[in-house]
């Protein structure tokens, strides 16, 4: 099966997807959207108001500094597979607890390996912590991981800037390393 059909194969389960309590309030559920051939996948942590409304990631204000921040890094948000580590909206835009974030861990799985990607951009704590359990991010941030063909790339939530503006220049340093990382990976 093409990469393609096995993401929307994924895309279908998710639409229909009742196994934490985080279905029972979502307008839609947004399974991730992008290329099957992406060598660049972006994993956030959860959909929020506007995701949840639309059905599709990083359609609010996270989701202009996530653009801005992959131009500066060279590449378009066209190219990259975009998703998160649950599926459904948590209410109030909390952070999702450890019963969803393991319900859902198989489909982001299974997005991973449908396909394949060169880089895979943890965005945030929640995205870090839930492939590298034993890492934070103050330490991790901007220091790829190699991990067979992948590299996994933490940086912060593209949303904690609007939190805390002394991130600003630390996440755009990160994704310049990133961009770097991507035009040459053979020099890392
Ligand atoms: N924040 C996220 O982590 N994901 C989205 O899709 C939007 C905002």
């Amino acid at each position: 099966m093409s990469a393609a059909a096995a993401l929307d194969e994924l895309a279908a389960e998710i639409s229909v997807c009742v196994k934490c309590p985080l279905h029972s309030s979502r307008t839609k559920a947004v399974p991730g959207e992008g290329p099957g051939s992406a060598s660049v996948m972006v994993v956030g942590e959860g959909p929020g108001r506007n995701e949840d409304e639309q059905g599709r990631p990083f359609v609010g204000a996270a989701g202009q500094n996530l653009d801005r921040l992959l131009s500066e890094a060279g590449l378009s948000r066209a190219e990259v597979f975009i998703t998160n580590t649950v599926k459904c909206r948590p209410p109030e835009n909390r952070r999702p607890v450890r019963g969803e974030l393991d319900s859902c861990h198989p489909y982001l799985r299974r997005q991973i390996e449908a396909i394949s990607p060169m880089f895979v951009v943890l965005l945030g704590d929640t995205a870090l912590r839930e492939l590298f359990p034993a890492l934070s991010l103050g330490r991790a941030h901007g220091a790829p991981i190699r991990r067979g063909a992948t590299v996994f790339f933490p940086t912060y939530h593209p949303a904690s800037v609007i939190y805390n503006p002394a991130l600003k220049e630390i996440l755009r340093e990160d994704f310049l390393k990133l961009g770097s990382l991507v035009r040459n990976p053979a020099e890392h």
